[in-house]
């Protein structure tokens, strides 16, 4: 048998020097798992906490930072990812922060992930049931755009009463033929409450439905969680004759050929070009089939 301290040891890897392990105090952590729990158990629900300040600033992945803070074990793997990007500033720092402050292993890879804290995407590869997603959301209310007074949604919320979002859906399509919602687009959970699907292009939102992966949401300046649970139905809001559509490109991934992948712009040989958002993903690609 194990000595108490090999156990403890192996309960939380060699971290930054100083701070306590993955930053967060014990009753902080507590308090963010019980919303956590809260959340899961009602899918959409959006569940309140105490929001801690953290040593980013609020809108910079606060909540997302505190939800993987407060949910990580010693035994995660953890890929942070912005706009599907592993290499941008705000990636990068939450990664040294989630590493330094845990001592757990990180990775670019997705398919090795067992924690992916994530700002604007779902990586391309396919994710498994041992898999948590923590969206870093803006603004977690899918009601804010028509109703800007909490206690009024919280109640439209209750009652199940999404008419203005209907509204809004009808007036775009008769003005525009089509949704303005190019991210955050509204989705109905297991026949229940509306959510705001964060940042997510619409490309990412059919990979919410029946996911086999936990879905966590952290809203830190709004003090706010919620949650989608694996293998839960998520159904973007359209009227039966207008199909919900996904982004579509005319041209493939300039680095690595791709036709299946969300693209963004950037400026390759010079000129702007579509590319791959998720960078690890392309990389692989290129290194297994060579550039295009
Ligand atoms: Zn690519």
């Amino acid at each position: 048998m194990s000595a108490l301290s090999d156990l403890l040891h192996g309960a939380e890897p060699a971290h930054i020097s100083g701070y306590l392990w993955a930053y967060l105090d014990a009753a902080s952590k507590r308090e963010i798992r019980r919303a956590l729990l809260k959340a899961v158990c009602v899918p959409g629900h959006i569940t309140p906490f105490a929001s801690r300040e953290m040593p980013v600033a609020r809108g910079w992945g606060s909540g997302g930072l505190q939800v993987t803070l407060a949910t990580i074990v010693a035994s995660e793997v953890v890929k942070v990812i912005d706009q599907g990007d592993d290499e941008s500033l705000n990636a990068r720092t939450m990664r040294a922060l989630i590493g330094d402050s845990t001592g757990v292993e990180t990775t670019t890879d997705a398919r090795a992930a067992t924690l992916i804290q994530t700002r604007h995407r779902i990586p391309e590869d396919d994710l498994d049931d041992g898999m948590v997603l923590v969206f870093q959301v803006p603004i977690s209310d899918p009601l804010r755009e028509f109703e800007q007074r909490p206690t009024a949604a919280r109640r439209m919320h209750a009652e199940g009463d999404y008419a203005v979002i209907w509204l809004g859906l009808y007036e775009d399509h008769s003005r525009f033929s089509r949704s303005r919602f190019s991210h955050s687009y509204p989705c109905e959970v297991e026949g229940g409450y509306i959510i705001s699907t964060t940042p997510i292009p619409r490309f990412d939102v059919p990979r919410l439905h029946q996911a086999p992966f936990l879905s966590l949401f952290g809203a830190g300046r709004e003090a706010a969680v919620y949650a989608i649970p694996p293998y839960t139905d998520v159904t973007p809001i359209t009227f039966t004759d207008r199909e919900f559509e996904v982004e579509s490109f005319d041209t493939p991934c300039a680095k690595c050929g791709s036709n299946e992948s969300y693209l963004t712009e950037e400026i390759v040989d010079g000129r702007p070009a579509l590319v791959c958002s998720d960078t690890a993903h392309c990389r692989r690609r290129q290194d297994e089939e060579g550039p295009q």
